[in-house]
């Protein structure tokens, strides 16, 4: 997935570039990267299983 891309699936996702890790949500948009600002390839390293009594603290 690339910048800019929707997010289809709640997730924890590191970038190619910076090996920055970040959790985009499903209706999300991938960010450029946070640390150089560059157009980057986000990679799903784990799914997030959506819980209602975890959903606070996954803002
Ligand atoms: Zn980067």
């Amino acid at each position: 997935m690339r910048t800019f891309d929707d997010v289809f699936e709640l997730g924890l996702y590191s970038n190619e570039c910076c090996n920055q890790e970040l959790i985009f949500d499903e209706g999300d948009m991938f960010c450029r990267c946070p640390r150089c600002q560059d157009l980057c390839h986000w990679v799903l390293e784990a799914k997030i299983t959506r819980d209602a009594d975890l959903e606070p603290a996954l803002v």
